[in-house]
This record gives structure tokens, C-alpha cells and sequence, in this order.
């Protein structure tokens, strides 16, 4: 099409990807261009072609339609290439290495797929009647049971529908447990590390609870005494996540799990990094009240833009009466949802109420049951050991390249900081973004906090030692590319795509979300 951006402003012919140099992977980015569908339009072009119905008379007189309905006039093939073009902007995990940090975009095996388009389980209805779909149901109640054993943990909610649903979950089943017992308005306090996840907080001041941060030592684990002298009878929880977003294992776990107890609070954990220890830790062994497990990270659902996630919560002893509704029993009738606050008293629970109107995401449990079971046992716990193995190759592969904030090995993703730019006057964004130009999509940068300019790395288990080492001579060669005063290779990345630097701040604040033949002002550059 003529000249126009997506953002639908005109572009000088060859504007993207002026610069030209050779890529040390030899690919050109992302270089791909594709207008908006209504700047596609093309009066008058259709897929089909209606003959005028025979004896048709117009009924609607003055009120008939006299100008365009203002829907883009498409071919067949142009509405197929155009939606096919669109799909291809979509970086994925089937297109190539997803390094995102504390994200763990790892295969999805396409198995998982295949089961979870079997009928009985694609088709079913959340309305029909329990008895017509006893095979989904057992079905949750054995993912349940497989979440309940790997983690050590007595009970699950699996409703919640993404990691931050299930630490809401999580902290109104805290919530209610405090209210019980009379202490609901006296604990308003949470405690949460500097190395906990971004969702931590947010989800503790949803709940309108006081965020307290426990600093973090030079090893970048929780201080242990700062957290002690935080403890308090105001204290309803800690939040932990474990292993921390820098990538490492809190050793101090039971210590701090005991002394929450003492102080009569709970210890929620943030356990989307389950994969780093899946089959090997059992978080319930470990002292945990309630933990959210997302299955699009550990358990390979497909994620990042490509499905819906889904994050059961498992819970204590403690908690477990307070789990939201609905869930599933298996009597001597077979296998039931227990859907109301009456019903669920008859077994001594006192649901705090519910985080959805149904059960969760069905296709998602299919995926997850079908992962477990091809990988059995000791397949989980490989998948944990390879995570981790393949984040501490990355590391030691990397560490006199880039600069490693702390010594010793890692768990499932690989912290590096920005002391290695230091005097190059390139930045971590202007490095991430030159990656781009390499045919990666970056990893995760200025997080977590605790480190300058952080640039952490999560390649998962299911990267060959291939596709890790072009990974790793890659970055080799930018970091050398940086030190050797190649600055403006860095500055102006990305080259080889159709847009260069958003301004991403006005973007946020001032987001065109409507397409309009004349946009006032623009995001883009
Ligand atoms: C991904 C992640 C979350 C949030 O999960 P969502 O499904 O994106 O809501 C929370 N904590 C940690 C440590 C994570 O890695």
C-alpha cells in the first residue's frame, strides 16, 4: 500500500532499515510491514459475490444507508494475507528464542495441543449439566491432584485465571482466614522483598493492605534480620517469591516460614518460577500457607500474547476452608462442582466467595494434564534440572562479557547489570534493542530493582545447547561490538525494523486504540 505506517502517517519509501551493515547472525531483524486493514480498503472489493435477490423491495424508505458502511473493501486472498502478515509480526516462541526473565516462554509441545482440541474437552459447556461431563471434571480433580503432590500442598484452587488472579487468590484466602479468627482489621500490614515480582505489591495494595519492603543483602537475597525487625502483631503475610526474580534460591526459606508463623501471620509464595524446582522442592515441605503455580510457565500452556493463562493456588491446612467456590468433590454420584456457600458448609468450608464465574480455563488444565503426563515424574524434575543448567551455562558463558551482580551459580534465569557499558554510552535498552537487530527478541530489562540496569535472562529447558550457544556469541559479540565504541549501533537500534524507538511513555499515557483516517498525534517516533 501507499506510503502509510501503521499508526497511519506517511513514511519516506525505504525509511526503515536505512542503515545497512552485516548482522552477525546474518538476520535482518524484523523488518515487516504491514498498513491497517482499513488503510487496505479498496472500494468495492469483496470475498463474495451475492446476486441482488429476486422481487427485493427496500422497505426502509428515507432511513436506507446512502453512504458506506465504512468497512474496508478486501478481496479474499488480500483479507487472508493480510491477517496471515499480521500473525507473522507476532514474535513467538515457535519463531525463535524467547529470553524473557521471570517469564519462562518454553515450548509448547504440540500434543498438548491435540488433546485439547479431543471434543469432549473442546466442546463441552460450563452450563451443561455435571453428569454429561464427568470426563472434564475428573479430569480437573486429577490435575489437581498432581498439583497438590508436587507441591506437598493439601488443597487447590484452580479457578484462578493468570498468576496475579492467583496471588489475588491467595491473599483473599489469607484475608478471610484473619477475618475468622477476629484479626481481620488489626493485620494490615504485607511484607514484601525488593526482589519479589512487580505483581506482589500490586496485589497486596488491591487488597488495601500496607506494602512494607524487606531491602535485599548484597547477595540479593531477603535480609534476614530487616525482615525479622519488620515482623509484627500488624502483620497479616509475607509475599516471597522463591526462587527470587534475581534468579536465586532464598536459603533462608524455612527461617523465614517459621518466624511469619510465630508472628501469627502466613507466608504466601510467588510460585510462577516453579519450573526451577518443580520435582525437586516441595513448597509445602518448605512452610508455604499459599502459593499460585502458573501452568503457562511451568506447566508449557501457551502464553505471551498466545492464550489465556491459568494459575491454581495451592493452600495449607489453614486455608484450605476459605478456597473460593466453585470446586470439585468426587463422591459415590461421581464427580460434582460445588458451586454454592450452603453446599460447601456441609463439608466445614466457608469459601470467601469466587474469582470467576466458572471453573477456570478448561483448555488450559487439558494442556497442563497432557504435559504431565508425557513427562511423568522424573521428567518434571529433568525439566527443573535442565532450567537450570541451561541458565548457568548462559551465565558462566556470559559473565566476563556482561557483568553478573552476584557470585556463585544461579537457578532458572541468568541476572546480568549494566557495569560492563559502563563508559561505552550505550544502555541496556539501546543493547536490548540492538538485539532486535539480531533476530532476538530481548530479554528482560530494569527488572528487577535491585540492580542497575538489570538484563535477566530465562532461556527455559527446552533451548538446545545450539540455539544457546548462537544465543550466547551473540550477546559476546554486542558486548564486544559496545566496548568498541560501536555506539551508534546501539543508539539507533533497532535498524532492521519497520519502527525504530516508540516513545513508549506517550504511548502509555496517551494510547490510540481507535483507528482514525487522521490520528492526531502519534506514539511512534
Ligand atoms: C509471571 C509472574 C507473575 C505473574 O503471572 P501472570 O500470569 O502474568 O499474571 C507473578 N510472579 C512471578 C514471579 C512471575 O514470574
Amino acid at each position: 500500500m501507499s506510503g502509510m505506517n501503521n499508526q497511519g502517517r506517511p513514511t519516506a519509501a525505504g525509511e526503515a532499515g536505512s542503515s545497512d551493515f552485516e548482522t552477525f547472525t546474518g538476520n535482518k531483524g524484523l523488518r515487516l510491514e504491514e498498513p491497517l486493514i482499513f488503510e487496505l480498503d479498496n472500494p468495492g472489493a469483496t470475498g463474495v459475490d451475492l446476486d441482488e435477490p429476486e422481487g427485493y423491495e427496500p422497505k426502509l424508505g428515507a432511513f436506507e444507508r446512502k453512504a458506506r458502511i465504512g468497512l474496508p473493501g478486501m478481496s479474499e486472498p488480500d483479507v487472508m494475507r493480510h491477517y496471515v502478515r499480521l500473525s507473522r509480526k507476532n514474535y513467538s516462541i515457535d519463531a525463535g528464542l524467547y529470553p524473557l526473565g521471570s517469564c519462562t516462554m518454553k515450548h509448547n509441545p504440540r500434543l498438548n495441543e491435540k488433546m485439547a482440541r479431543l471434543p469432549g474437552f473442546a466442546d463441552v459447556h460450563p452450563l451443561q449439566p455435571q453428569k454429561t461431563v464427568q470426563g472434564a471434571l475428573e479430569l480437573m480433580d486429577t490435575l489437581a491432584h498432581w498439583l497438590k503432590e508436587l507441591t506437598g500442598m493439601p488443597a487447590v484452587a484452580m479457578s484462578p485465571k493468570a498468576g496475579a488472579h492467583g496471588e489475588l487468590c491467595g491473599m483473599m484466602a489469607i484475608r478471610a482466614a484473619l477475618v475468622a479468627r477476629g484479626e481481620g482489621d488489626k493485620r494490615t500490614r504485607i511484607l514484601v522483598p525488593e526482589s519479589a515480582h512487580g505483581t506482589n505489591p500490586a496485589t497486596a495494595a488491591l487488597l488495601q493492605y500496607k506494602v512494607d519492603a524487606i531491602p535485599a543483602t548484597a547477595d540479593g537475597r531477603v535480609d534476614l534480620a530487616a525482615f525479622k525487625a519488620k515482623l509484627g502483631p500488624d502483620v497479616a503475610a509475607i509475599m516471597l517469591t522463591n526462587p527470587n526474580t534475581c534468579g536465586l534460591f532464598e536459603r533462608d526459606i524455612m527461617e523465614i516460614a517459621d518466624a511469619v508463623h510465630e508472628a501469627g501471620a502466613y507466608f504466601y509464595c510467588d510460585g510462577a518460577n516453579f519450573n526451577a524446582i518443580v520435582g525437586r522442592v516441595r513448597p509445602g515441605d518448605l512452610g508455604v500457607d499459599a502459593m499460585h503455580i502458573n501452568l503457562h510457565k511451568t506447566f508449557s500452556t501457551p502464553h505471551g500474547g498466545g492464550g489465556p493463562g491459568a494459575g491454581p493456588v495451592v493452600l495449607s491446612e489453614a486455608l484450605a476452608p476459605f478456597a473460593p467456590l466453585p470446586y470439585v468433590v468426587h463422591g459415590a454420584d461421581g464427580f460434582r462442582l460445588v458451586e454454592t456457600a450452603g453446599e460447601a458448609k456441609a463439608d466445614g468450608s466457608h469459601p470467601f466467595g469466587r474469582m470467576v464465574a466458572f471453573h477456570g480455563q478448561m483448555g488450559m488444565f487439558v494442556r497442563a494434564m497432557a504435559y504431565m503426563m508425557s513427562h511423568g515424574s522424573d521428567g518434571l524434575r529433568q525439566v527443573a534440572e535442565d532450567a537450570v543448567l541451561n541458565a548457568n551455562y548462559i551465565l558462566a558463558s556470559l559473565k566476563d562479557h556482561l557483568s553478573a551482580p552476584f557470585e556463585g551459580p544461579c537457578m532458572h534465569e541468568a541476572l546480568f547489570d549494566d557495569r560492563f557499558l559502563k563508559g561505552t554510552g550505550v544502555e541496556t535498552l539501546d543493547f536490548a534493542k540492538a538485539m532486535i537487530d539480531e533476530g532476538y527478541h530481548p530479554m528482560t530489562m530494569y527488572f528487577p530493582l535491585v540492580v542497575h540496569g538489570a538484563l535477566l535472562i530465562e532461556p527455559t529447558e527446552t533451548e538446545s545447547k545450539h540455539t544457546l550457544d548462537q544465543f550466547i556469541g551473540t550477546l559476546k559479540h554486542l558486548a564486544q561490538a559496545a566496548k568498541g565504541n560501536d555506539k551508534s549501533r546501539f543508539t539507533g537500534a533497532p535498524h532492521f525494523a519497520p519502527r525504530h524507538r516508540l516513545d513508549e511513555t506517550l504511548a502509555a499515557r496517551n494510547p490510540v486504540l481507535r483507528w482514525q483516517a487522521e490520528t492526531p498525534k502519534q506514539a511512534a517516533e
